[in-house]
């Protein structure tokens, strides 16, 4: 499967209207499928416009905004082509709304309730990024840089935030002023993770350190292609996949693929920690397949599915559901699962594996938040699982509470569902998905990053011109309250 190639010129997006060194209401650092999220969730009902009266800013250090990079990986979605395009769904915003007829966007439509592969996905929304810039540059104060790199940002007495950027073509660097900060710079996967979680017994990196390889590695073009010379010196390769999420199966498929292409023999081994789960869309059809490992507590109270967050979709579905005998599907004979626990069979597995990959989920990115002085504000996420967000997509500090003014959203976050949402009360995991972005989280912070300018409007006001900071405490104190009564309030 190709990867996305980008159509973007290497040039940035200046557009007129934002005088040099005037604050603006927002910025966003980084245009992917996140940063563009909440902008498209008030496209949606409408009040896009009054985002950006505040001014705003996107800056994303790639050529153009939308893509993102989640066309780098060379597998299918774990949702459907549906929900990719109802973000255009009879969108306000004409342009928008028109790009349903667009051929990228039909093409992804064939595709229905089923999976689409990623490079559409960003095709998809390199064109929403396209007719964002569009509108955004458009407007005065309003503003798209791309090949910008954002460095850190710091909080200014006045309760604002200024975020200093470099160009990456000359080297130069400018200090944006905003009101509020948006991080949406997605996930990586630090090399100290593989050390941090101890599998059979052993910390990954220092044992293995000359097999291991990363999910991120394994699901990249590049990647799969290094990986398959690597595999070819080898008769018949020997395959670890540590990791029991979508990420894994996904590593194992795109494995097991390489293997049989040299006509290796041995099958991928998947160690997982905890019972895979398989997504049903309701109670009964999960009878239906003979799917009985769930309880009350593994439904969805707002749609009836069953493992809505956690379980297994489309295509590492269809192969968990063969390696688990439902539905009557055949089982892959190039795959097999083994729960981690006897410490010496595992550590077997291991020990005679070609190659390890670390399927261990990502780490928020982020940038550097320094304080008024210009001293690192330690977050949340600095803590080995800790979230960068809170309920109400606040980033949070590290005594967990929020930082005003300051939000974050994409993969990795954080983000815990909850309230109007739903989904599963066993689920303890994060949700990392274009569609929840684009509707409740994202109307959550285009809300609130609305609220933040009209509260910075109030206390001009107040204060006879100067904005108070006590005005901005007050948010602080009323941030995580408000972030879950606006989640709510979207019922
Ligand atoms: C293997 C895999 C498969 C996935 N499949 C799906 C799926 O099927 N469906 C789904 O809904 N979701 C899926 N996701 C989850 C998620 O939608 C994608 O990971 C998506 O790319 C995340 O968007 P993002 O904007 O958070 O991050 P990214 O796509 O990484 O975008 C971040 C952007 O920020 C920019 N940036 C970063 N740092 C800076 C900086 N300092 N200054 C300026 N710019 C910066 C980058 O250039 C980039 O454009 C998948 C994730 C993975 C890893």
């Amino acid at each position: 499967m190709k990867p996305h190639a980008s159509r973007a010129s290497e040039s940035s997006h200046p557009s007129p209207g934002l005088p040099s060194g005037q604050p603006v209401g927002h910025v966003i650092v980084g245009g992917g499928p996140a940063g563009l999220a909440p902008l498209l969730a008030a496209s949606r009902s409408g009040r896009l416009q009054a985002l950006l009266a505040a001014g705003l800013v996107v800056v994303d250090q790639q050529a153009g905004i939308g893509f993102g990079n989640i066309g780098r990986y060379v597998i299918n979605s774990d949702s459907s082509a549906e929900t990719f395009l109802s973000c255009l769904v009879g969108n306000p915003e004409p342009r928008l709304a028109a790009l349903i007829d667009h051929p990228t966007a039909r093409a992804m439509s064939l595709y229905g309730r089923g999976a689409v592969p990623l490079y559409l996905v960003a095709n998809l929304m390199e064109l929403v990024g396209e007719v964002l810039t569009a509108i955004i540059g458009a407007q005065p104060g309003c503003r798209v840089m791309t090949r910008h790199a954002a460095i850190s940002t710091r909080q200014t007495a006045d309760g604002g935030w200024e975020t200093r950027l470099r160009c990456l073509g000359s080297g130069a660097e400018t200090v944006l002023a905003s009101r509020s900060v948006l991080l949406a710079t997605g996930g990586w996967q630090p090399v100290p993770l593989l050390d941090d979680k101890i599998v059979a017994g052993v910390p990954l990196l220092s044992t293995y350190a000359d097999r291991l390889v990363q999910s991120d590695q394994v699901l990249s073009a590049q990647g799969r292609a290094a990986i398959a010379r690597r595999l070819s010196a080898h008769a018949d390769p020997r395959i670890v996949v540590v990791g029991g999420s979508t990420s894994a199966m996904s590593c194992a498929r795109v494995l097991m693929e390489i293997v049989s292409e040299q006509n290796g023999r041995t099958p991928v081994t998947v160690l997982h920690r905890r019972p895979m789960s398989v997504f049903y869309a309701s109670v009964e059809q999960a009878g239906a397949d003979g799917y009985d490992d769930f309880t009350d507590e593994d439904i969805c109270p707002v749609s009836g599915f069953v493992h809505r967050f956690g379980g297994l979709r489309f295509d590492s579905r269809t192969l968990l559901m063969g390696l688990l005998g439902l539905g009557d599907r055949p089982a892959d004979p190039r795959v097999r699962l083994q729960r981690l626990g006897d410490e010496a069979s595992d550590r077997a597995v291991l020990d005679g594996a070609t190659l390890i990959v670390a399927a261990l989920g990502y780490r928020p990115r982020a940038l550097p938040v320094l304080d008024v002085s210009g001293q690192a504000l330690s977050l949340n996420a600095e803590r080995p699982d800790g979230a960068l967000v809170g309920e109400g997509c606040g980033v949070l500090d590290s005594w967990g509470d929020e930082i005003p003014g300051l939000f974050g959203i994409g993969l990795a976050a954080g983000y815990r569902p909850g309230g109007r949402l739903g989904g599963e009360p066993s689920f303890k995991g994060q949700v990392n998905g274009l569609w929840v972005w684009q509707n409740d989280v994202g109307a959550l912070i285009a809300d609130r990053m609305t609220e933040v300018e009209a509260n910075y409007r109030i206390s001009r006001i107040m204060s006879g011109g100067a904005t108070a900071p006590e005005a901005r405490g007050a948010d602080r104190a009323s941030g995580r309250a408000r972030g879950r009564r606006d989640l709510w309030s979207a019922a």
